[in-house]
């Protein structure tokens, strides 16, 4: 049984412990990663001994917390500017103590009927964001999973018995080289094999060329995806040209707004997504930009019995009565976490609007980068930023090596990506903390450890 008051004692460390750490995050007082190499993270934070001994008491989780917690990535740290990983928002915090502490996987309802109705309401919600008002979802543990959920969904609807008697070899998928992984991942997984993958034309910034797209005649197209935003630039397709294109030749449009489809709701921004109501299938994460921890995202589509058919032949569709509803059928998971509370609990405490004025910000911040920047000398931004990720180059030097170089100073965490062939420097602006102060500070590093042109020294 629990000791409730070592819970007490302990779970009020945690709060102190986590409290100081996002507040010196937040005021970037700190370095924004540590790089420590693994053997010695071991010794230092004595897992071993841990692991063999147990015993751990509320002041010893003090000292080990506080370690550990040093020994991290701070999301919440003005250069923290890297993956597309939410700074969470303390009540979805909250929501992962409260699951951690209940346990409710409510894929079945009766493990959890509050939890499964607040999932049930969340993607009600969504859905009517990106504009189906008849459609059905479900949460799923990442949008990778949720890809493949769809892909399932899809086939399910160009081959209703490829479950049943597997998948036929004219199937094929049309999708840009700029799409997520996780995309040409599924079509694996899915049985199509690689090969079933029609490369869509793009832009020199890898942007689907909707004036290009390919004649299908004789093909038995499975899907076509799009990108809202793509992961490595942070671009839009022409969700609309491409949606009505889908819609003339009864074509399956995915929609992968894992990143950007937090864009809707701010005013200024969900002009970008534009056609997204044409879709058959939409993703979403919650752990990108509304703010809860990894991972929460959201499968959406258009016809609810598309998604109870995708992992089954016969469609059997859900029901909210009295009885309840159990979403079991449509996850490749069997069990699963209480991902609609965390989404919930941002949405309850700071409204549809504070997320806007969220997301808003971020791609404000963004957009300052590439008006700081663009000017400077040696810098090159390929193009104006729609979201929060921004690439560029610095000088002709190594920008990979640059990189490391910046980040081993532990002053900022950024990634990088390939354009058009060419690897650039690529920041995310997730942390509400990142100001033109911090912009101005990171143009001046990249300076200071590039080189402006030829090689770099050593
Ligand atoms: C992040 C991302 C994914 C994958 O989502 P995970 O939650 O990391 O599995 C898929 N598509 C796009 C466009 C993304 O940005």
């Amino acid at each position: 049984m629990w000791n409730i008051e070592e819970f007490v004692g302990a779970a009020g460390i945690a709060v102190e412990e986590l409290a100081a750490y996002v507040d010196e995050s937040q005021r970037g007082a700190v370095p924004v990663l540590a790089r420590r190499p693994p053997g010695e993270l071991a010794r230092l934070l004595g897992l071993r001994e841990w692991i063999a001994e147990g015993g751990m008491t509320p002041d010893a989780f003090r000292e080990f917390l506080r370690c550990f917690l040093r020994e991290g990535t701070r999301l919440h740290h003005p250069a923290y500017l890297a993956h597309q990983t939410a700074s969470p928002d303390f009540p979805a915090a909250l929501a992962d103590l409260v699951h951690g502490a209940t346990n409710n996987p409510m894929a079945i309802y009766e493990m959890g009927a509050a939890a499964a109705t607040a999932e049930f309401e969340v993607l009600r919600w969504m859905l009517g964001k990106v504009g189906f008002p008849e459609g059905g979802g479900v949460l799923t543990h990442g949008g990778s999973l949720a890809n493949l959920t769809v892909m399932l969904a899809a086939r399910a609807r160009a081959v209703p018995d490829a479950w049943d008697e597997g998948v036929p070899g004219d199937l094929v998928v049309l999708a840009p080289p700029s799409a997520h992984y996780s995309v040409s991942r599924a079509v694996s997984i899915l049985g199509l094999g690689q090969r079933a993958i029609v490369p869509l034309a793009t832009d020199e910034l890898g942007r689907i060329d909707a004036g290009r797209l390919p004649d299908v005649s004789g093909k038995r197209v499975m899907a076509l995806v799009a990108g809202a935003c793509a992961t490595g630039t942070g671009l839009h397709d022409d969700l609309r040209t491409i949606g009505q294109w889908c819609r003339e030749r009864d074509i399956w449009f995915h929609v992968d707004a894992a990143h950007g489809a937090s864009a809707l709701l701010s005013p200024e921004h969900s002009g970008l997504l534009d056609g997204i109501e044409l879709a058959d299938s939409v993703i979403w994460d919650a752990h990108k930009m509304l703010r809860t921890s990894a991972l929460a995202a959201a499968v959406l589509v258009r016809r609810e019995g598309d998604l109870d058919a995708a992992f089954q032949q016969e469609a059997s569709y859900l029901f909210y009565g009295d009885q309840g509803f159990d979403l079991i059928n449509r996850t490749v998971e069997c069990t699963k976490a209480e991902l609609g509370l965390k989404i919930f609990l941002n949405l309850a405490w700071r409204g549809e609007r504070g997320l806007g004025d969220y997301v808003a910000a971020q791609y404000g911040t963004a957009h300052r980068f590439w008006e700081l920047g663009r000017d400077r000398p040696g810098f090159v931004f390929p193009y104006e930023p729609e979201s929060n990720i921004v690439c560029f180059r610095y000088g002709t030097g190594d920008q990979a090596l640059l990189r490391e170089r910046l980040m081993d100073s532990g002053r900022f965490h950024l990634t990088s990506a390939e354009l058009g062939g060419v690897r650039h420097l690529r920041i995310t602006v997730m942390a509400p903390a990142t100001d033109d102060k911090t912009l101005e500070a990171l143009l001046d590093a990249v300076a200071e450890h590039g080189s402006p042109g030829g090689s770099m020294e050593a």
